[in-house]
C-alpha cells in the first residue's frame, strides 16, 4: 500500500512525503515513490501523525466491564487517531498485580482490542515477588500510589514499600509510575462542594510527593514517571531532576491543560478526578513546558465509571475519574490553531516521546521499519467534541467544551485498518 501526497508530520518535522507499506510495517518514507501499489490512497490535503499512543488508559476489564470495556475503550483511542494503549493495574478486577491477572487481562485484551496494547503492572504492599513474573510477561513498567487510589484492592504504598520495589525495578531495568500526591497533605473534604474537595487535596500534596519519589528514584537508580502532573511546579521539580541526571519524566492531561478550578465547580462530578483542577497560572505555565519540551507528554489518564458513580448530592463521594481518551490529540490540535504547540511537538508528546520513553518497540514515529500506525488528520475540519461521536461509554467533562480540529481521522480508523483486532507489544523483542 502507498499513501500518497499527506503531509507527514514527525517530531523532526513536517513534509510532503508518500509512506509506502506492507506488511504492517513501514517500507518507504519519501517524495514521488515509485512503482504502483495494489492498494493506494491519496491523502492530499491531510496532516499524517504516528498513530497515537496513549499510556494512561483505565479500561476496567476483566471485572468491571460495566464501566467500560476493552472493545469500547480501544474503538474510542482509534476514532481519535490512536493505535496503542497501555493499561493501567487498575481498575480492572483482579488488579494486574500477579501473573495470574495479568493473563486474564491479556486474554481480555487479544480478544477484543482494536488497537495494540500493552500494560502497566501493579506494585503495591506485599507483591514485591511478583514483580519478576509480571517483568517477564512484558509488562510494559509497574504503577504505584503513594495515597489512597480509591480501589480497596490496590492500597497505596509508603517511602519503604516504594524503595524495595524500586530497587527490584532498577534490577528488572524497568520502569515505576508514581500517583503523586502525599497522604498526610491530603485531607478529608470539609463539605459536600467540588470546591472543598478542590481544598481537601493541595498543590502542596503533589509537590511532596514528587520530591521524595525523585529522591528514592535518585538513591535506586530506578527510572521513574509521574503519571497527570497537576502542577507547574510539580512539572518543573520533575525538569530539574531531569537536568541533575535523575531518569525521571513527567506527563499532564488534557483536562490540566483546559480547566481550572472553577470549572471543577461548573461541570460538577463529571469534571472529578485527581489530583484536582489548578490555577490558570499553572495552567499557562503547563502549556509553555510543553511547548518548549520540558513537559514531554500528555495522556489522558481515561478512567470512566456507570454515569451514576458521577451524580449525587456529595462531591467527596462521587467516583474520581474523567473519560475522554478519545479527544486527547483533537483537543491539542484545536489548541494548535491559536498557536499553541507547533505540529511536531503534538506528535512528539501524543506518540513518540511515549514510546521512546516506554521503550515501546516500533512505535511513535513514521520512519523506516516502524510499525504502519498512522492517522490521517483533516486540520481544516472544525466541530464540538460530542458525546454522539464518541464510542466512550459516558461523556466526559470534555464533551462540554472541547472544539476538535481533526474529527476525520476517524474516517481512515473507523474505515477500516485500525479496527481490526491489535496485538500486544509486551513481548516483542528488539524491531526497530
Ligand atoms: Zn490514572
Amino acid at each position: 500500500m502507498i499513501i500518497r501526497g499527506g503531509a507527514v508530520v514527525t517530531a523532526r518535522g513536517v513534509d510532503e512525503s508518500d509512506i509506502e507499506i506492507a506488511d504492517g510495517r513501514i517500507i518507504a518514507v519519501g517524495a514521488n515513490l515509485g512503482g504502483a501499489a495494489a492498494d493506494e490512497i491519496d491523502a492530499t490535503g491531510l496532516h499524517i501523525f504516528p498513530g497515537g499512543i496513549d499510556s494512561h488508559v483505565h479500561f476496567n476489564e476483566p471485572g468491571r466491564s460495566e464501566w467500560e470495556t476493552i472493545a469500547n475503550g480501544s474503538a474510542a483511542l482509534a476514532a481519535g487517531g490512536y493505535t496503542t494503549f497501555v493499561d493501567m493495574p487498575l481498575n480492572n478486577l483482579p488488579v494486574t498485580t500477579d501473573a495470574g491477572a495479568f493473563e486474564l487481562k491479556l486474554d481480555a485484551a487479544a480478544r477484543s482490542s482494536h488497537v495494540d496494547f500493552g500494560f502497566w503492572g501493579g506494585l503495591i504492599p506485599g507483591n514485591l515477588e511478583h514483580l519478576d513474573e509480571l517483568a517477564k510477561r512484558g509488562v510494559s513498567g509497574f504503577k504505584a500510589f503513594m495515597c489512597p487510589s480509591g480501589i480497596d484492592e490496590f492500597p497505596a504504598c509508603d517511602a519503604e514499600v516504594l524503595r524495595a520495589g524500586m530497587q527490584r525495578i532498577a534490577e528488572l531495568g524497568s520502569i515505576l509510575l508514581v500517583h503523586a500526591e502525599d497522604p498526610s497533605r491530603l485531607d478529608s473534604p470539609n463539605g459536600q462542594t467540588a470546591r472543598d474537595f478542590i481544598w481537601s487535596r493541595p498543590a502542596d500534596a503533589e509537590l511532596e510527593a514528587i520530591t521524595l519519589a525523585i529522591g528514592l528514584a535518585g538513591d535506586t537508580g530506578c527510572r521513574l514517571h509521574v503519571v497527570h502532573v497537576s502542577t507547574a511546579r510539580g512539572a518543573e521539580l520533575i525538569d530539574e531532576a531531569h537536568q541533575r541526571g535523575v531518569d525521571v519524566s513527567g506527563e499532564t492531561c488534557p483536562h490540566y491543560l483546559l480547566y481550572v478550578e472553577d470549572d471543577m465547580e461548573r461541570l460538577g462530578g463529571i469534571a472529578k478526578c485527581a489530583p484536582p483542577f489548578r490555577t490558570a497560572l499553572d495552567r499557562e505555565r503547563l502549556w509553555w513546558m510543553l511547548r518548549d519540551g520540558r513537559l514531554p507528554m500528555v495522556v489522558s489518564d481515561h478512567s470512566p465509571s456507570t454515569l451514576e458513580l458521577k451524580q449525587g448530592d456529595d462531591f467527596s463521594k462521587l467516583w474520581g475519574g474523567i473519560s475522554g481518551c478519545q479527544s486527547t490529540r483533537q483537543l491539542l490540535l484545536a489548541n494548535n490553531q491559536k498557536d499553541r504547540l507547533e505540529l511536531p511537538v503534538i506528535a512528539a508528546a501524543t506518540s513518540t516521546n511515549v514510546a521512546k520513553r516506554f521503550r515501546l518497540a516500533g512505535k511513535g514515529d513514521i520512519a523506516l521499519g516502524y510499525d504502519a500506525d498512522l492517522s490521517l488528520v483533516d486540520l481544516s475540519y472544525e466541530g464540538v467534541v460530542r458525546r454522539k461521536i464518541c464510542s466512550i461509554a459516558i461523556p466526559s467533562a470534555r464533551t462540554k467544551a472541547g472544539r476538535s480540529a481533526a474529527a476525520r481521522s476517524a474516517r481512515w480508523c473507523a474505515a477500516e485498518p485500525c479496527l481490526s483486532t491489535g496485538r500486544s507489544i509486551g513481548r516483542r523483542e528488539g524491531g526497530s
